[in-house]
């Protein structure tokens, strides 16, 4: 039937638009290796911001105390509270309370929302009992948004991203807002480290396995970070620092290249965000956003056939459908996807569909998926490729690449989509693979650090306490 055919027209678009062969993933990693070099060569020099965090001396396991994180994600909220022995091998206890981020805050006022968090903090040390009370308190706030750091423990907000937008926030010292709200509040508690969340995981990755170099997030915002030379960041001369290295934050989800994949449902998605033309990788990747793919993609084939009954006014709301129960439907393994079928119900309010679309659904999911996951892992060997990891640099004098020794590569990795979406993970492992060559592939380890974020910035509170 005509209808049926245009689905399926729908879907072969969808399909094509989407295609990450191999060679084009590897026109990916080369792109992400060359704007981190324009990045770091001048300030605005490429969309990656490639932001200096001063953090230079990752934790080093002799770190004692207790110490406090606050976490602001993009949908999530938590205190943490560390306790270390100075010994490397345990962080002998931590506790963490998460609560969602009431959605109205998003887009209230700085006050608001500090207060809102330092509220948090204030219940959270009075269930404490005394005898863990410590001498003095000192935090470490992990706040995932791009910041310019001026020292370890301030930075200003350069703009927002995940659907926040506070006016009156941006070009503010973020660590001073705290600090003004913990004092507003009566809470004796000095910010000490004001950190990247993709910072904390490599912190803490670097704490348990210290061949990690790079960390990355993939939850409803995408990012990563990893260890620089300093004499390789050319647009900040006379940098100095002991270690001769410094944590870059790249800010990737504003990644382009004219390389990337793109469909009219992403170029619509972007255009009716609340920041379009920006954070362009981060749109196609996160979990923010793939639900509103998906959305968008059911809207079209609704529009242009019947096999979806009549057209829902529910397919036209945005965001509607949320990434976790996108994963739902495409890990739907029922023989009759009966998943699909409640989550369709639920969500659009469309009724009794026959099988061949709720098969259709699936597969719209997984296209979306399978690009987002091989985009991530081209952005990964991007950074492998610029620190001479990818197993591909410096061959010289006729030596071939398999005699190159390459050296064991830890990647610490965090965020509900990679940790919570199996298919994710598997597809992103799976590109790789196929990247690199399974022989340098083996080399490169994914480490999850679950609270990794969190816990990293209370490390790194530790190290850098007064
Ligand atoms: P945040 O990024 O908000 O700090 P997380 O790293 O926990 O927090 O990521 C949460 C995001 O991960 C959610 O917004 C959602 O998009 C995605 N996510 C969580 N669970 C799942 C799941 N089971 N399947 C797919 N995506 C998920």
């Amino acid at each position: 039937r005509k209808k049926w055919k245009k689905v399926m027209n729908v879907l072969r678009e969808l399909e094509e638009g989407c295609d990450t062969r191999v060679e084009r993933l590897k026109q990916v990693v080369d792109a992400m290796a060359v704007e981190m070099h324009a990045g770091l060569a001048s300030e605005g020099g490429s969309k990656l911001k490639m932001l200096l965090t001063f953090v230079d001396n990752l934790p080093s396991g002799t770190e004692r105390g207790t110490y406090y994180a606050l976490h602001l994600g993009g949908t999530n909220f938590r205190v943490l509270r560390v306790h270390l022995d100075g010994q490397r091998s345990s962080i002998s206890e931590h506790e963490v309370e998460r609560q969602p981020i009431p959605p109205h805050l998003m887009t209230s006022t700085s006050e608001e929302l500090f207060d809102f968090i330092a509220s948090s903090l204030k219940e959270f040390i009075a269930k404490e009992g005394d005898g863990s009370k410590p001498d003095r308190r000192e935090l470490g706030f992990t706040f995932s948004f791009p910041v310019k750091q001026m020292s370890v423990s301030s930075g200003i907000l350069i703009k927002w991203t995940k659907g926040f937008s506070i006016v009156n926030m941006v070009g503010r010292d973020v660590a001073a807002c705290l600090q003004d709200a913990l004092t507003r509040k009566g809470i004796d508690v000095r910010v000490a480290a004001l950190v990247n969340d993709t910072v904390g995981t490599l912190a803490l990755g670097h704490y348990r396995d210290a061949d990690t170099v790079a960390a990355i997030i993939i939850g409803t915002g995408t990012n990563a970070c990893y260890l620089e030379r300093i004499d390789s960041i050319i647009k900040c001369q006379g940098l100095l620092t002991a270690s001769g290295r410094m944590v870059v934050n790249m800010e990737w989800g504003n990644f382009w290249s004219s390389h990337l994949p793109r469909t009219v449902y992403d170029i619509d998605l972007d255009a009716e965000s609340p920041n379009p033309n920006d954070q362009g990788f981060e749109k196609m990747i996160s979990g923010m956003y793939l639900g509103d793919i998906v959305r968008r993609v059911i809207l079209r084939m609704s529009l242009d056939s019947d096999l979806f009954g009549p057209i829902s006014p529910k397919l036209s709301v945005p965001f509607i459908l949320r990434t976790p129960l996108m994963a739902v439907m495409h890990e739907d393994d029922s023989p009759d996807l009966r998943e699909v079928a409640r989550i369709l119900k639920d969500i659009f309010e469309i009724q009794d569909i026959p099988l061949k679309a709720r098969k259709i659904v699936v597969k719209v999911c997984d296209v979306v998926t399978r690009r987002a996951a091989r985009l991530a892992a081209a952005g990964i060997v991007g950074i492998l490729k610029k620190i001479g990891r990818d197993g591909s640099g410096g061959i010289t004098g006729g030596r071939s690449r398999s005699d190159m020794k390459m050296k064991r590569t830890v990647v610490a990795i965090e965020g509900g989509l990679y940790s919570s979406y199996a298919l994710f993970r598997e597809y992103l492992h799976e590109a790789l693979g196929e990247i690199l060559g399974e022989d340098i592939a083996k080399h490169v380890i994914l480490k999850v650090t679950e609270d990794g974020s969190g816990i990293g910035t209370a490390l790194l509170a530790a190290s850098y306490s007064s």
